[in-house]
């Protein structure tokens, strides 16, 4: 059903262009990887929107990172492996915890400013699951728009960096397996290909795949989908991490309150006030994500409420107003005072654990297309990310990406081929309606809770809508949809096979972990088929 081009074009009367590397994203895996390359090489940094539109704008909690005496990379190392519910990496996780400092150093290099106390020493806050005090901040709960801003400033002033904004990258170009460039899309609609030594994917989450969600518009799964078509691996995509707290009040988007508002003693009580962590995980409101999601669900069906709430009215105004000035300010634009009011809350869509599979130095399993960012399976995450682990991740590997490319010796040229498939085209559908009857269909069926019988209507009506698709749209909103749709049969497909819970992936139908038979990975790819992957190698 899905065609590896999702649209004609012929590439010696394409209009082209050439550069060493194209780096597809800006947010932090873009941005960063860019800067690291463009010390040895020409790099051409495209973006669907414009610099400051990305899931990274919008993080607020921080960064992890061991940067104290009391704290280890072993530490960091624990928290990290269970939160991820035995299918992290270790050796991945290892790379995570011993490189993230030096890189955090750099993200400082380049300008970056996180938030410090009266001596002059970087705040450090705590999160869920995590052990120790080991993120940075900035502007209190403002750290990506802080790191978009100083890497932003950097790649603009860099004279061998190509910015294109709004320009929709729609297909990796493949030759003989390996990756020779990108079609992309102008705002003006043309049509042009980049052909390029390496391609970096940093095209970030997926978070549109549901209706409520705390993600941003961008997030349309569009790495995963292009990757999947260029026949490179997808792996751990049922594993989609539901924040538990995202904003629920009428006339306001999903908008985070971020875990560290729970890190600073915040407490979740239901509809009728009672404070309800305690009867689900002994680190209460700090329990990792999935579990305190689930039991805000649980406490939601039984109260019979779209919500809980959130109460920090215990903590000091001035505290409230420091930490949190932008989740405070948001609140109080919809008549909510954190100071004195409880907020009412509910989960949402906000990561997704798997994606494109790398190897240890982010390149997946087509030649010359690397992945950095929320797109990767980097295996640092496993089933559940542990908060504040994805910013590290991000730079960690995009520093590792950008020591591979170094190495690579140039391709023969990309030859000039025809991509016509044939490619059903039947009547004319409105995306947008598509897109959203895509994402109630995936609350519904595929979200916090799932269970045979809803995954397979799923995927019988996500085969019908793609049966019912019209290929020859030149539109980034079809394009985009396409890409939602493959995304979501991707996640569909490996949540019906897993028959456990863990982490990211609960089943009704079976609620507990299995060791046993589900300690795998689940892989994906256009050619391969769907294939398990036993994981022995990691120790929670
Ligand atoms: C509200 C919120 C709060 C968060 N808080 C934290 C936190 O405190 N700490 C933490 O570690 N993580 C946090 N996260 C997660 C973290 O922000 C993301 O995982 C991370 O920023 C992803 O970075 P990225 O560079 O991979 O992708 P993004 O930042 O999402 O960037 C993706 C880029 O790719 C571009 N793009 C996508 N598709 C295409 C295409 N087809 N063509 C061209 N360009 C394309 C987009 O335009 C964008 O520029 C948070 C996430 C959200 C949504």
């Amino acid at each position: 059903m899905i065609p590896r081009y999702i649209i004609d074009f012929d590439l010696h009367s394409l209009p082209r262009t050439k550069t060493d590397v194209v780096v597809i994203g800006a947010g932090i895996a873009g941005l960063y990887t860019a800067l690291r390359i463009s010390e040895y090489a020409d790099v051409m940094l495209i973006s669907k929107k414009g610099l400051d539109d990305s899931n990274t704008r919008w993080a607020q909690g921080g960064i992890a990172a061991v940067t104290t005496k009391s704290d280890s990379p072993a530490l960091h190392r624990q928290d990290t492996l269970i939160a991820g519910a035995g299918l992290c990496s270790y050796e991945a996780v290892e790379v995570l915890v011993h490189e993230g400092p030096e890189r955090l150093k750099e993200l400082i290099a380049y300008g970056t400013e996180f938030d410090k106390d009266a001596q002059g020493r970087y705040e450090l806050t705590k999160e869920g699951a995590h052990s120790k005090r080991r993120i940075l901040h900035a502007h209190g709960d403002a750290t990506g728009a802080e790191i978009v801003r100083a890497l932003s400033k950097r790649t603009l002033e860099q004279p061998n960096i190509t910015v294109l904004e709004n320009h929709f990258a729609i297909d990796v170009v493949t030759q003989d397996d390996e990756c020779v460039g990108v079609v992309v899309m102008k705002p003006d609609g043309e049509i042009f290909f980049i052909e390029s030594n390496a391609t970096v994917l940093a095209t970030g989450g997926a978070g549109q795949l549901y209706r409520y969600t705390t993600n941003p518009d961008i997030a349309t799964a569009d790495g995963i989908a292009i990757a999947y078509r260029a026949g490179a691996r997808i792996k751990d995509v049922e594993f989609i991490q539901f924040h538990p707290t995202a904003l629920y009040y009428p006339g306001a988007p999903r908008f985070l309150i971020s875990e560290a508002v729970r890190g600073e003693g915040a407490i979740l009580r239901n509809s009728n006030g009672e404070r309800f962590m305690d009867k689900y995980h002994p680190q209460k409101e700090l329990a990792p994500r999935d579990i305190v999601a689930r039991a805000i669900v649980s406490e939601m069906e039984k109260t019979n409420s779209p919500y809980v709430y959130l109460d920090i009215t215990h903590e000091s105004e001035e505290l409230i107003k420091h930490r949190f000035p932008t989740i405070y300010k948001f609140c109080l634009k919809y008549g909510l005072d954190m100071v004195t009011d409880w907020i009412p809350v509910a989960p949402a869509c906000h990561y997704i654990m798997g994606g494109v599979q790398t190897d240890l130095n982010g390149e997946t399993s087509t030649r010359r297309l690397f992945a950095c960012g929320e797109v990767s399976c980097t295996g640092v995450h496993g089933a559940n990310r542990l908060a504040s682990n994805s910013l590290s991740e991000a730079v960690v590997f995009g520093h590792r990406i950008a020591e591979r490319i170094k190495q690579l010796s140039p391709h023969q040229g990309a030859r000039p081929f025809s991509a016509r498939e044939e490619k059903r085209a039947s009547r004319t559908v409105n995306t947008m309606e598509q897109r959203v009857k895509l994402q109630k269909l995936m609350l519904r069926h595929v979200g916090l809770k799932r269970q045979e019988k809803g995954l397979v209507k799923a995927m019988d009506e996500m085969e019908r809508m793609g049966r019912y698709f019209y290929y020859h749209y030149r539109e980034r909103e079809a394009f985009e949809f396409l890409n939602l749709l493959t995304g979501a049969m991707l996640t569909t497909k490996a949540s019906l096979l897993r028959e456990e819970s863990r982490g990211g992936h609960y089943r009704i139908d079976f609620p507990n972990k299995d060791d046993l038979i589900w300690r795998k990975h689940i892989i994906q790819s256009i050619h391969e088929g769907v294939r398990e992957e036993s994981d022995l190698s990691n120790v929670e």
